[in-house]
């Protein structure tokens, strides 16, 4: 019955499916002519199926696992190069009439005081996130059909991408809202957005029951059938993700793959973006009450395996996460993270953070402007760039250009270009110092000569006070 073409969640995600990948990865966790086998297919760089996946994931070889991380770390390279584009989550409202047992925004939470942004509120938010030299959002809002129906996201989205202060832009904004209808998603479509994000939570059907107990998330069915509806609605790009401590990590991990499986199987391209959320601590949830927390080295390991099982789907790291957690991972593929979040509504004009109304708590709070510094100390170019979207290099258009690895010959002039924009008009003069001799460096790794000398003139340009060139 498991059938990735299907387009019902349980044919797609097939809990007998999940259940004997499992226990094939368990029975070849330590057979290393299997995992050879799969390693030498993963250099293809074609990608790995579920249950080849799997095994990397449970192998308990010491030097096989070593391969995989060198691995995941060579594909990074390969496909994004030394880029990490960055982005800011907006908080618009924090209602919510579902019941998510981990999440403090559930119904029931009385405690939290309740926020939606009007449109002025909306403005200074998006005023303050484009002074920090934010060019992408991501919106999240709980589900309310009244207080947050779609009209008031599509009424936020228009407000954001109208706002043009000072040289600030948000030249996209992707979508993290509650699983919708066909016509819903059409309309985010038109608005616009750049990748719509819904995290499954959880794969395994039973346990997504018992953690939304009430409410319309409690639907496994129509939650995980929303991304066949947004590609339906016309949206190319999705982002699929689990929040790790909910359930088995193996047992996501296998979902997690037959989901991009399925899409790859039933629309020609599989997500866009992977995220990665693990459980944290918020106002009335407490993580150690889940008993499937995952520690640094398993979150690792998930991350290198999704590298080389989907080569070609950038990889989200949050706040979420400590710097010193982000640090460690971001060499086995992460190819996107947040930088100077807040996660409460209305968050980002405030000089203290306001932690009564967050989301989760943030681990790593420190200025974006800090956060550009810190990756280009390990030598990294932070990127603002949002160029593929406004091409219309989306969906199957982006993974053809990312499969013939031709995204390096536009994406890394793009990325020096949108840093230059930030050392330009949002950077403190040590962080200046630091892009500059970074961007010195890294335009001779430019290959076409051509190219190198259109970036050059176009630096000159932006030191000049002219914005927004791409290739
Ligand atoms: N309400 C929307 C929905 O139903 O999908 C999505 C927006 S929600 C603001 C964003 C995500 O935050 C959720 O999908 C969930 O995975 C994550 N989240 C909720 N509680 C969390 C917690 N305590 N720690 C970490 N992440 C959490």
């Amino acid at each position: 019955m498991y059938n990735p073409k299907s387009s019902k969640a349980e044919e797609f995600i097939s809990h007998e499916e999940i259940l004997a990948t499992l226990e094939y990865a368990d029975k070849n966790k330590t057979n290393a002519k299997l995992i050879d086998e799969i390693l030498e297919k993963a250099k293809l760089r074609k990608g790995l199926n579920h249950r080849e996946a799997s095994v990397l994931l449970a192998c308990e070889i010491k030097d096989k696992n070593d391969e995989i991380f060198a691995l995941a770390e060579q594909f990074k390279k390969d496909f994004y190069g030394n880029r990490i584009v960055l982005f800011a989550p907006l908080y618009l409202s924090n209602y919510c009439v579902n019941g998510c047992r981990y999440c403090p925004y559930h119904a029931k939470n009385k405690e939290m005081p309740r926020k939606k942004l009007s449109q002025e509120e909306v403005r200074e938010q998006v005023i303050a996130l484009q002074d920090m030299g934010h060019k992408r959002l991501a919106i999240e809002a709980g589900e309310d059909p009244v207080n947050n129906p779609i009209e008031y996201i599509l009424d936020c989205i228009k407000t954001i991408y109208s706002i043009k202060h000072k040289n600030g832009a948000i030249r996209r904004v992707n979508v993290n809202i509650a699983a919708t209808t066909v016509e819903n998603y059409k309309k985010l479509a038109d608005a616009g957005i750049g990748t719509y994000i819904l995290f499954q939570e959880t794969y395994n059907k039973q346990s997504y029951e018992y953690l939304h107990p009430t409410g319309p998330k409690h639907n496994y069915c129509y939650h995980t059938e929303a991304m066949d509806r947004a590609m339906e609605g016309g949206i190319d790009d999705v982002g699929l993700g689990v929040l790790f401590g909910l359930e088995s990590y193996k047992y996501e991990f296998a979902g997690l793959l037959m989901h991009a499986e399925h899409l790859e199987a039933r629309f020609g391209v599989g997500p866009h973006t992977i995220s990665f959320p693990r459980l944290k601590h918020a106002a009335d949830i407490d993580p150690k009450a889940f008993l499937h927390g995952i520690d640094d080295d398993i979150f690792a390991k998930i991350i290198a395996c999704t590298r080389i099982s989907t080569p070609y789907t950038g990889m989200i790291i949050s706040t979420r996460e400590s710097q010193a957690c982000r640090e460690r991972v971001i060499h086995y593929g992460i190819s996107q993270i947040s930088g100077g979040s807040r996660t409460s509504v209305g968050g980002y004009e405030k000089e203290e953070r306001p932690h009564d109304s967050e989301q989760f708590d943030v681990s790593d709070q420190r200025s974006l402007d800090e956060v550009v510094r810190w990756l280009m100390q390990m030598d990294y170019i932070p990127s603002f760039c949002t160029a593929c979207y406004r091409a219309g290099r989306t969906g199957d258009r982006f993974m053809d250009l990312c499969k013939k690895m031709q995204i390096l010959n536009c994406c890394h002039p793009n990325a020096l270009l949108t840093l230059k924009e930030f050392l330009v008009d949002y950077a403190s003069p040590e962080t200046k110092k630091v892009g500059e001799a970074l961007i010195a460096r890294e335009i001779n790794r430019v290959k076409s000569e051509k190219v190198k000398s259109l970036t050059a003139d176009y630096l000159s340009k932006i030191e000049k006070g002219e914005r927004d060139f791409r290739f």
